[in-house]
């Protein structure tokens, strides 16, 4: 620009020049400084050159002025692009100026957003007022025209409020140069919000804010309403107050306060419903499709409006008419979700914000609350357990102090909580039971495993004992330090007197109250044992009364017993402290005679025992004569352990029986052992028939023209206690040796009687066939004990078969034949059993009602081989016809025989060919097999 000055400049000078050299005023040869100097003297100058006019100084005038002129063109020129230079700038200015107006009017707007606060303007005189955007905002309406700006802000002022804010801004406008008030406005939309305005008057205009204070004046109510409605209560009232609170703040038409059921996870369960106003109670809900759903799982709902459109389906939204929903979960401290708060309303709900934090809060509160109900709930179940269980409990602190003790430990001990208080347990051991060793010891275990377990003795406030089954427990917190001691106790006074009842009933007689077997035998071995190791001699007594079995079935158990217990106490009497007496069962009783000093004492002392003994016994109104027997034995001389000692004391008592009973006899070896084998026997046959231990089996006999089942054999069985199954050849001859056949001859018959009856009921029209012994026929009214049996199962007699064998009845023929009579009048049927081996004149057998013989299986079994076996076999057949009897082969084992007797016309036939001896059961189902039962009750045999 410089430059374009300089050239202007330069421009001029020369024009000027020019002219000044056309008027002569210049040297043509001047050079630019003297140019300049000339310009800068030219009045001086000027006063000397005077213009001389010709054509050659006009043409150079000329071209001085176009220079003249193209300068001031140039000057104007620049000046021009000066301005316009000078105006740009200022533009450009001024619209930076505007955007940082309009800027910081952004932030402006942007500012009264955040801060919830809108400025206005206005004109007191002609009440013009003008707005910011957050202004309009917070009323809630749309901006209107400058005019009518005033009007529309008085219109949104609740009603409640508008007279009194309408006559403040009257007098502040006129009287006072600051505004400051609070009230509500309703928008367009309906919803209310709480405004602070304040302003400042100046001349003729007041400027002004309008804050929305709306969360502030809410979350202010809730929390002053929280204190004075809320805090205080407890449980449903807690709730109560709470929904209410809730209802009243935000002014809604239902709150409800929610838990998810525990037993179906999909249902809510009411603490509290609030609907308009009103507590609704015990309601539920299902969550499925509801906006409580979204609830549960999402956490927050909020629905400002149109909740329906939302949730068209569900029924219970669309019966309430709400418009709008708000709901928050509540948390357990686990922290899952254990229920929620709800609120709903007609209108439409803003400030979700607000709502969304107070709702928060309420939540929160009503959890805790929750949680304090469970815990008090857990709290209170302890409690009762603690009061209730039938332990008693006490809890001691880290000390081992007494702190608390439940009902059932002052009904344990009869000591009271504040007997017992700030004691230490250990005071209640009983000094008898336990010394400070054992407290020692228990706290050793305590400290070391933290429990202890144990039996230990108690005493009660009254000084009595007491045995209990206690368990102590340390409570340690998490860093292990100790808490409190735990002491669970129950009184076992019942179960150790059980014990020791269940200890004495397995070692002493119920009767007598004597050691029975078991003890006996523990204390037998004892006393060997010491005897060995002391070089002493054991005295053992076996001790039988004399015909106890009489007293007992004459005069009754009770009377038996009666005289047992007697003779236990003057058993008793008669030996020393150190001596046992026991009961080995029956009327067996056992002495075992510590440190004898030789066998001649244990006879004295066995003397001493039997005059004791046969004192008379006055038993009730019968006076009675006890005699007894005795055997003895002597350790080590006649035995060198327990069993062989009363083994023998067992033998020699046997033979003081044998010899007249009423005597003590001592053990000698020469004493017969097999008489003594039987005696044994004798004894457990009848504990059997006692003990129920004899079976029936029974053996079919079939005919042979015919196949029927015509009979069936009854024969007995011994099964002893181990399961060992005793064949009668073993035990009947004893049986009948000792006359104990005539109780079991009794069983059998009644018992085959009676199973034959109810083969009868079935159809099956056999026999059923006992066997008797001579012994039973003579020695006992027979006749008369059939009769009682066949009339006490209802058997008719002709289903009855007495077998009687050969040899007896020739034996006592006259006796037989009378009896034999006599059942025969009954209608029962008689065979004789192993005809052939007896004296075989047949001649006796037409003195005999006999209808059938049984030939002895030996003449059988060699048959069809043996020629004479066959023989004999024919001729008995053969004789048998003659005399009208029927003839039995007994012993049938295969088919030769089978066919040779069928040749032969034997009748009927019997052996393990056609079936062994079964058990009833078993052979019906025999019978099963082999008869077609349904058309012929007792059809033909099918011998395969
Ligand atoms: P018994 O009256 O002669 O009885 C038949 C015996 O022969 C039974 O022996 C039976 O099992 C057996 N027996 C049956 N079929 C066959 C066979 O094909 N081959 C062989 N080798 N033997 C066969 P058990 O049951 O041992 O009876 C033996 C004896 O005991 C009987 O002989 C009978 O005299 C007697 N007895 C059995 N039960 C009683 C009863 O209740 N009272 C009486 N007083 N005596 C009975
Ligand atoms: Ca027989
Ligand atoms: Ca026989």
């Amino acid at each position: 620009m410089a430059v374009v000055w300089r050239l202007i400049w330069i421009m001029l000078c020369f024009g000027m020049l020019s002219q000044q050299a056309a008027l002569g005023h210049v040297p043509d040869t001047a050079g630019p400084e003297q140019l300049v100097t000339f310009l800068l003297n030219q009045p001086e100058s000027s006063q000397v050159i005077n213009p001389s006019p010709s054509w050659h100084i006009h043409w150079e005038a000329l071209s001085g002025y176009l220079l003249i002129f193209a300068g001031l063109t140039g000057f104007v020129f620049l000046l021009v692009l000066l301005w316009n230079t000078r105006l740009r700038r200022e533009v450009s200015r001024r619209r930076q100026t505007e955007a940082a107006l309009r800027e910081s009017e952004q932030n402006l707007l942007h500012s009264q957003r955040i801060a919830a606060i809108g400025s206005w303007q206005l004109s007191v005189t002609d009440r013009v007022m003008t707005c910011s955007d957050e202004m309009h905002r917070i009323l809630g309406v749309e901006p209107a025209d400058a005019g009518d700006c005033y009007k529309q802000f008085l219109n949104t002022i609740h009603c409640d409020d508008r007279l009194r804010v309408e006559n403040y801004f009257y007098t502040t406008l006129r009287y006072q140069n600051e505004l400051d008030c609070q009230f509500r406005v309703t928008g367009d939309d309906g919803a209310v919000r709480y405004v602070k305005c304040q302003g400042k008057v100046t001349a003729e205009t007041v400027h002004g804010t309008l804050q929305d204070i709306t969360e502030r004046h809410l979350s202010d109510l809730f929390f002053q309403g929280f204190a004075r409605q809320v805090t205080g209560h407890h449980g449903t009232d807690y709730f109560n107050a709470l929904a209410g609170l809730l209802a009243e703040t935000f002014n809604v038409a239902y709150v409800l306060i929610g838990v998810i059921s525990k037993t179906e996870p999909g249902r809510v369960d009411s603490l509290c419903l609030i609907a308009k106003g009103k507590i609704v109670k015990d309601f539920y809900y299902y969550l499925a499709d509801t906006p409580c759903q979204k609830v549960i799982e999402n956490h927050v709902c909020f629905y400002a409006r149109d909740l329906l459109l939302h949730f068209p389906d569900v029924e219970v939204l669309q019966q309430m008419e709400v418009e709008s929903y708000a709901g928050i979960p509540m948390f357990s401290s686990e922290g899952t979700c254990s229920g929620l708060i709800v609120m709903l309303d007609q209108k439409p709900m803003l400030n979700e914000q607000a709502v969304l934090s107070l709702l928060q809060v309420a939540a929160s509160r009503a959890s805790s609350e929750l949680q304090e109900l469970e815990a008090e709930r857990q709290l209170k179940l302890t409690s009762l357990v603690f009061e209730n269980t039938q332990e008693g409990i006490i809890i001691a602190d880290a000390n081992g102090c007494i702190i608390r003790v439940n009902r059932a430990f002052t009904r344990m001990s009869g000591f009271s909580e504040s007997d017992v208080l700030e004691k230490r347990p250990e005071f209640l051991y009983s000094r008898a039971h336990h010394d400070h060793h054992f407290v020692f010891h228990l706290r050793q275990v305590l400290n070391k495993q933290g429990r202890w377990q144990g039996e230990l003795w108690n005493q009660r406030k009254d000084g009595s004992v007491f045995p209990a089954l206690q368990s102590i427990e340390r409570i340690c917190d998490n860093s292990g330090k100790v808490q409190h001691y735990i002491s669970v106790f129950t009184d076992i006074t019942e179960k150790k007197a059980d014990e020791e009842r269940i200890q004495y009933l397995a070692h002493f007689d119920a009767v007598t109250g004597l050691p029975n077997r078991v003890l006996f035998n523990d204390r037998l071995q004892q006393s060997i044992q010491r005897a060995r190791r002391f070089k002493r001699q054991v005295g053992l007594m076996f001790l039988d009364l004399d015909r106890f079995k009489y007293i007992n079935d004459t005069l009754g158990h009770p009377v038996g017993d009666l005289l047992l217990e007697l003779v236990a106490k003057r058993l008793q009497d008669s030996i020393r402290q150190s001596d046992t007496v026991a009961r080995l069962g029956g009327d067996e009783f056992v002495v075992i005679v510590e440190d004898l000093d030789g066998q001649d004492t244990l006879r004295v002392l066995a003397g001493k025992i039997m005059k004791s003994l046969s004192l008379p016994v006055q038993l009730e109104s019968h006076r009675v004569n006890v005699h007894c027997s005795i055997g003895m034995s002597v350790f080590p001389e006649h035995g060198n352990d327990a069993d062989q000692l009363v083994k023998h004391a067992d033998i020699a008592m046997y033979h003081a029986k044998e010899s007249g009973r009423n005597q003590a006899v001592l053990y000698l070896p020469e004493l017969s052992v097999r008489t003594y084998a039987n005696y044994s026997l004798e004894r457990s046959l009848r504990h059997a028939i006692d003990t129920a231990q004899l079976r029936l089996h029974y053996q079919p006999q079939v005919r042979l023209s015919s196949g029927r089942l015509d009979s069936i054999e009854a024969l007995v069985r011994w099964q002893k206690e181990d399961g060992q199954l005793v064949e009668p050849d073993q035990f009947i001859p004893l049986a009948e040796d000792s006359g104990l056949i005539v109780p079991l001859g009794k069983w059998v018959l009644q018992q085959a009687c009676r199973q034959m009856k109810c083969w009868l009921d079935q159809g099956l029209t056999m026999r059923v066939a006992v066997n008797i012994s001579g012994l039973q026929i003579i020695n006992s009214n027979w006749p008369g004990t059939v009769k009682d049996v066949l009339e006490e199962t209802g058997l008719p007699a002709r289903h009855l078969e007495l077998e009687i064998t050969e040899s007896y009845v020739i034996q006592h023929l006259d006796q037989v034949a009378e009896v034999l009579e006599q059942l025969r009048e009954l209608g029962i049927r008689i065979s004789i059993d192993d005809f052939g081996t007896g004296y075989s004149s047949l001649s006796y057998l037409k003195r005999l009602p006999v209808d059938a013989l049984k030939v002895d299986r030996s003449f059988i079994r060699d048959v069809p081989k043996s020629p004479s076996d066959g023989k004999i076999i024919s001729a008995i057949i053969a004789m048998a016809a003659q005399l009208g009897l029927e003839v039995v082969a007994e012993g049938v084992e295969n088919a030769a025989q089978l066919s040779f007797l069928s040749q032969r016309d034997c009748d009927l036939v019997q052996g393990y060919l056609i079936a062994s001896p079964q058990s009833a059961s078993e052979l019906n189902e025999w019978i099963v097999r082999h008869y077609r039962q349904e058309s012929e009750p007792a059809g033909r045999l099918l011998v395969k």
